[in-house]
């Protein structure tokens, strides 16, 4: 993982404060032991369902995303019917353009987020952050981030959008705020949502249903934090 951060690094993908957001999230990880929990597990079918009941879902792809894992995320995309927007929290055209260089190559059809023209904004964001695409994340009722920040997590719940994150720390802001909070490296819950994806794609809407009717997010993430706590 550090090997592709770096490399993507250098290529001019993922910028410094994406190393140090990894270390971060590093910390967390090994006090998760480096692994799936079942907790982890069971939001990550949650989030599956919430994607494949959702009118139009999309997934918002950074830097580091892009770096770890591209090809995982294009063929979620495909599974669940989602979107793609290159949404980059640190703004720079030749990055945005070099990460759908890197999504299309690894099949993405269409890439939203380029188009400046269809600019749109969040409300409650004074920086240039606050930009989404107008037919990306502005029109979608879903958005799946992941190692996103804070701010903008609270402005999309804000918004009405229900929003999946994946963070391996599950005090933070975005964490919080997230109606799925999957609390796993990034790297082990897309493999794991494409291979539920594939069973799921199969069941019926009241199943799908009842699964997101089971899940209660808060307590889920109170249990991971306890097994962080064991951890140490
Ligand atoms: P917030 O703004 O949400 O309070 P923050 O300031 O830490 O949190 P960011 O730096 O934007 O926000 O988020 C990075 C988050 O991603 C961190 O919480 C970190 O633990 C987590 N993270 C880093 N690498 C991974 C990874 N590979 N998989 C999952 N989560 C990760």
């Amino acid at each position: 993982m550090r090997e592709k951060l770096v490399e993507g690094f250098r290529k001019g993908i993922v910028v410094p404060q994406g190393l140090i957001a990894h270390g971060r999230g590093e910390t967390f990880d090994y006090l998760l032991g480096e692994r799936t929990t079942r907790y982890a597990y069971d939001a990550e079918k949650a989030a599956v369902c919430l994607l494949l009941l959702s009118n139009e879902s999309i997934i918002s792809i950074n830097g580091n995303t892009a770096a770890l894992c591209a090809r995982d995320l294009v063929i979620l995309s495909n599974h669940t019917k989602s979107g793609i927007e290159v949404n980059l929290f640190h703004k720079s055209t030749a990055r945005t353009n070099a990460i759908a260089k890197i999504l299309r190559k690894e099949g993405a059809t269409e890439v939203s987020g380029l188009n400046t023209k269809l600019k749109s904004v969040i409300k409650g964001i004074s920086s240039n952050r606050r930009y989404v695409d107008k037919n990306g994340i502005m029109k979608s009722d879903t958005i799946f981030v992941a190692l996103e920040d804070g701010d903008r997590t609270e402005s999309l719940v804000k918004m009405g959008k229900q929003v999946i994150s994946v963070d391996l720390n599950p005090l933070s802001r975005t964490a919080m705020a997230s109606d799925v909070t999957i609390v796993d490296n990034i790297v082990r819950a897309i493999p794991n949502m494409i291979k539920i994806s594939e069973q799921l794609v199969k069941r019926d809407k009241s199943y799908l249903l009842q699964q997101i009717k089971n899940f209660d997010n808060k307590e889920n993430m109170h249990k991971s934090l306890l097994l962080i706590r064991r951890g140490i």
